[in-house]
Parts: structure tokens; C-alpha cells; sequence
């Protein structure tokens, strides 16, 4: 079925990046100080699919800030996620980055 999706612009997918690693990320059930020393969050992060993710068996379920929209190759890619899974709420305090499929399952 095709969706209605909002095509984010370069800015708005960074804007949705940083907030993550600088806010939402430390709120979430993550072992802090394994964020701290493990992840480079400038340029990688662990989805916010948490235990549920479909790829933490691989590489933590990691994703590439560099790798947005879901349009490029590889695992490390990641989608706009809408936490209350309304997808005209485009709030920011609703968005985060999340892999593709993950963002499926949860929907
Ligand atoms: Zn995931």
C-alpha cells in the first residue's frame, strides 16, 4: 500500500538525528555509560526499537546517521518513526530515527 509519507529534507533528517542522540536516546533503557564509551553518536546510534529490534542480534542494531530514508544498502540504514504512530503528527517530539523494518513491525 502506498503511504502518504512526508519527504524530509536534509536538514529536518539531521534535526531528527540530534535531537535522538542528545535527548530522547538518554530517556530510553540503555545502559548510559555503554552509550557513553561504545557509540560514537555523531555518527551512529542503537535503534530505539530497543530488545525488540529485528537487527540486535546484529551489531547492536546499529544505525548510520548516513544512511537516512531507508534508501540506501545495507543494515545500518534508518527511517523517520513516529513514536505515537500518528503520521501527521510531525512534531519533533514525536520523531526519531528508527531501522525500516523495525519501524514496520511496530506499526
Ligand atoms: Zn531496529
Amino acid at each position: 500500500m502506498s503511504e502518504n509519507r512526508k519527504k524530509w529534507s536534509k536538514t529536518e533528517l539531521k534535526n531528527i538525528w540530534v535531537d535522538y542522540i542528545e535527548n530522547k536516546i538518554w530517556k530510553l533503557n540503555f545502559n548510559e555509560d555503554e552509550l557513553d564509551n561504545s557509540w560514537n553518536l555523531n555518527s551512529e546510534a542503537p535503534c530505539p526499537y530497543q530488545n525488540k529490534c529485528l537487527q540486535k542480534q546484529n551489531d547492536a542494531g546499529k544505525m548510520l546517521r548516513c544512511q537516512y530514508q531507508g534508501n540506501q544498502n545495507g543494515d545500518y540504514k534508518w527511517s523517520v518513526d513516529h513514536i505515537d504512530g500518528n503520521p501527521k503528527n510531525n512534531n519533533i517530539n514525536n520523531l526519531w530515527p528508527m531501522h525500516p523494518d523495525c519501524n514496520k513491525h511496530k506499526n
